[in-house]
């Protein structure tokens, strides 16, 4: 039997009205952050909003996600494509990372293309650091424009 690898996903509180379409059609495809899964079984253990500005809820959801058996928790795709994407990113990451001992991934589904044009246009992504967060959901041109 294949491994499984059970997921937390967190999502952007000002999508939280999202019934997860995008996310569970990747995760099914295993196509944006979810392909590095396209060889192992996938259980998604606790999926909840931020909490709204500034992330009250990431101090504590992890904590119920990791008992229901996390290993890995994924911060939904809107945390990047949002205008403008949560400037808490980075910190979150971190801080999930060195309070829970758990590995954060950047993204879920693959960035729309829409997205992907307006955030070029805007220059949102040119600094550097913005490499290694949207590379897990850039994905190619046709994916992108599937997800639109
Ligand atoms: S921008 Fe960041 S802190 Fe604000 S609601 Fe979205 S994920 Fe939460």
């Amino acid at each position: 039997m294949a491994e499984t690898i059970k997921i937390g996903i967190i999502i952007c509180d000002r999508y939280k009205s999202c019934a997860g379409g995008k996310c569970f059609r990747a995760l099914r495809e295993r196509e944006g952050a979810f392909e590095r899964y396209k060889d192992k079984d996938v259980e998604i253990v606790g999926y909840t909003s931020c909490g709204g500005c500034p992330g009250g809820n990431i101090e504590y959801a992890v904590d119920e996600m990791k008992k229901n058996g996390a290993t890995v928790i994924h911060f939904a795709t809107g945390f990047i494509v949002g205008y403008p994407p949560c400037p808490y990113i980075e910190y979150f990451h971190d801080y999930i990372e060195k309070k829970y001992d758990i590995e954060v991934i950047y993204g879920t589904h693959p960035i729309p293309e829409k997205y992907m044009i307006m955030h070029k246009k805007l220059g949102t992504w040119k600094d550097p650091k913005w490499g290694k967060i949207i590379e897990p959901t850039v994905t190619d041109k046709k994916t992108r424009l599937s997800y639109d």
